[in-house]
């Protein structure tokens, strides 16, 4: 929901403050917008997300640069695929749409491909909105928006995002298609890779949520989105219906607490400023001044994730080791912890978490012992 004006005026120049004198917003874009769901907790991330600070020029400047991003040569080859599986008409597409989302429907013999060039995003974003809405105005027909430009509202600022593909229905409601070129093997793919594109697609699919609750006729965004990779080791298109509610369920609640990030904003101190023009120093104590929760899914994920990973070593943080074995862990968060709790020399013998390790150090002694 969008800020009051006074509002958000206040907090984007203290977000604007943060990112630096003269520092450009960086614009979030749908993957952005997703890895925030892959690390939900971190306030770190959330502030520096929505003040908009360009992550990838703090982890140089922080003397940790980031080796997040795709390659040029993934690039190329995803642009590739996906022209192949856009071409003639994007008949293919169409065809792999109905046959994993919508059985029920005519087979998609000819579809409308409307024109959606126009002169800047806020012009995009209008032109999509209207062909959209031209597109539920004529019922019974395939639709095949290529490239449409969304927006969607973070901290009182549109974002604007570019699904590769979005399919009307001939009944009228809306499909997400995500083109990936990473391979399909005997029908599944790498499960981190389809998660990221799930929470990907679902920010998309937020985003066209706002753009139907605007329409009179309010037409239903699908949950399940199609995600096309190429088939086994060929360069042929095959697709999967992807269930993405969970993921927006979670981008929505992020994207809520972004929009409240003045929340964040208002415990750190004055002078507070991620410029990456600043000392290094001063720069580390600015980030670490705002908590963060690293996890091994932000190598993935984030560009500060080689800096976060230092820090969550050297402090010996549980995190590091992953979710699953922290949340095993109970309220011992660091390595010592578990180990003095585990040589029974700290820590609750009633607690599961200190009973277990204890168990296990035992059973370690002995395996140990019986091997000499
Ligand atoms: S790398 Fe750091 S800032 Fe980024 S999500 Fe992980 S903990 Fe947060």
């Amino acid at each position: 929901m969008p800020l009051p004006r006074t509002r958000g005026t206040a907090l984007r120049h203290r977000l604007a403050e943060l990112r630096g004198p003269d520092v450009p917003a960086k614009a979030l874009d749908a993957r952005a917008l997703a890895a925030l769901a892959a690390n939900p907790g971190c306030r770190r991330r959330a502030i520096l997300d929505g003040a908009g600070v360009n992550k990838t020029a703090l982890a140089s400047a922080l003397g940790s640069p980031s080796a997040f991003g795709q390659s040029q040569f993934a690039l190329t080859r995803g642009n590739a695929f996906e022209a192949k599986v856009k071409a003639d008409g994007g008949a293919e597409l169409l065809r792999l749409v109905h046959e994993k989302l919508d059985r029920a429907a005519e087979p998609p013999a000819h579809a409308r491909v409307p024109e959606l060039t126009a002169t800047g995003p806020e012009g995009r974003t209008a032109r999509t909105a209207l062909a959209l809405r031209e597109a539920i105005e004529a019922p019974g027909e395939w639709t095949l928006l290529d490239h449409p430009m969304l927006a969607l509202d973070v901290a009182g600022s549109p974002a604007f995002l570019e699904p590769d593909a979005v399919v009307v229905h001939p009944d009228g409601s809306w499909t997400v298609v995500e083109i990936k070129s990473f391979p399909m093997l005997d029908g599944s793919a790498d499960p981190a890779k389809v998660g990221a594109a799930a929470r990907q697609a679902a920010v998309y699919v937020l985003a066209l949520e706002a753009v139907a609750a605007r329409l009179e006729s309010t037409p239903r965004v699908r949950d399940r989105v199609l995600l096309v990779c190429p088939k086994d080791f060929s360069n042929l298109p095959t697709a999967s219906a992807v269930d993405v509610r969970k993921q927006r369920a979670v981008t929505a609640r992020q994207l809520e607490r972004l929009t409240r990030i003045e929340e964040i904003a208002d415990t750190l101190p004055a002078g507070t400023c991620f410029s990456p023009e600043l000392p290094a120093a001063e720069l580390t104590a600015a980030v670490e001044s705002v908590p963060a929760t690293y996890a091994p899914e932000c190598l993935s994920a984030c560009e500060l994730a080689f800096h976060c990973r230092a820090r969550s070593l050297e402090s010996g943080a549980v995190t590091s080791l992953g979710r699953s074995v922290r949340a095993e862990l109970g309220g011992l968060t660091t390595v010592e912890d578990v180990l003095s709790a585990a040589r029974g020399e700290s820590g609750d013998p009633d607690d599961p978490a200190v009973a277990a390790l204890r168990r296990a150090a035992q059973l370690r002694a002995e395996a140990v012992a019986g091997c000499r």
